[in-house]
């Protein structure tokens, strides 16, 4: 190796060092019946049996099966519990979720994953509160029919209209207003017994 091919290695390690760029992908382990996979890691096994306990409740929800191969990971998540990212088919979920709430978690974003079809027009707002209002479901959170307050119809109509960007902005008053009339419109599009839970 020239000494010029060799400082060119040592610059291109670096930039991997720095940039953690070059890092090989770690190794998935794939969830039995299902595209999905899970990444290699302490909390795999976990997440491998949450995964392949929810998904079919999910899918079964939202009365669609769409081939979905995607990859469920633990990794930090900038301002929130988890994050699903339908263009590189990445599911991520926090450190900080890891804990009593993880099923709720990975069945919110399941809906993320697996809302298309008859569901590829919701508003943002409105598929937030479907994932919650079917994840609840799914994981025995929420039994019987919609119990929460009936929605004012401002809030209803933001939950319908509101763009990407709006939903972010909202004040977490406001979101949790849009996010309860969501959740009203989902029970009235996913009634409660639609799931039979062993
Ligand atoms: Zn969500």
């Amino acid at each position: 190796m020239s000494s010029r091919a060799r400082l060119r290695g040592l610059a291109v390690g670096l930039a991997c060092l720095v940039l953690g760029a070059c890092a090989s992908p770690r190794p998935t382990l794939e969830v039995p019946r299902s595209l999905a996979r899970v990444e290699a890691g302490p909390e795999a096994s976990r997440l491998l049996e949450l995964v392949g306990h929810l998904e079919p409740l999910v899918l079964e929800a939202l009365g669609t099966a769409w081939p979905r191969p995607f990859v469920v990971r633990v990794a930090p998540v900038d301002g929130g519990r988890a994050e699903t990212r339908l263009v590189d088919r990445r599911v991520s979920i926090d450190p900080g979720a890891l804990d009593e709430g993880l099923p709720m978690t990975v069945a919110h974003e399941l809906v993320h994953v697996h809302a298309s079809g008859r569901w590829d027009g919701l508003p943002r707002g409105v598929e937030e509160g479907l994932a919650y209002w079917i994840a609840g479901l799914a994981t025995g959170e929420h039994v019987g029919p919609y119990s929460g307050p009936e929605p004012d119809a401002g809030a209803l109509l933001e939950a319908l209209t509101a763009t990407d960007e709006q939903y972010r902005a909202l004040e977490p008053a406001r979101r949790g207003a849009v996010h309860q009339a969501a959740a009203w419109l989902a029970a009235g599009l996913v009634p409660h017994d639609r799931l039979v839970l062993p």
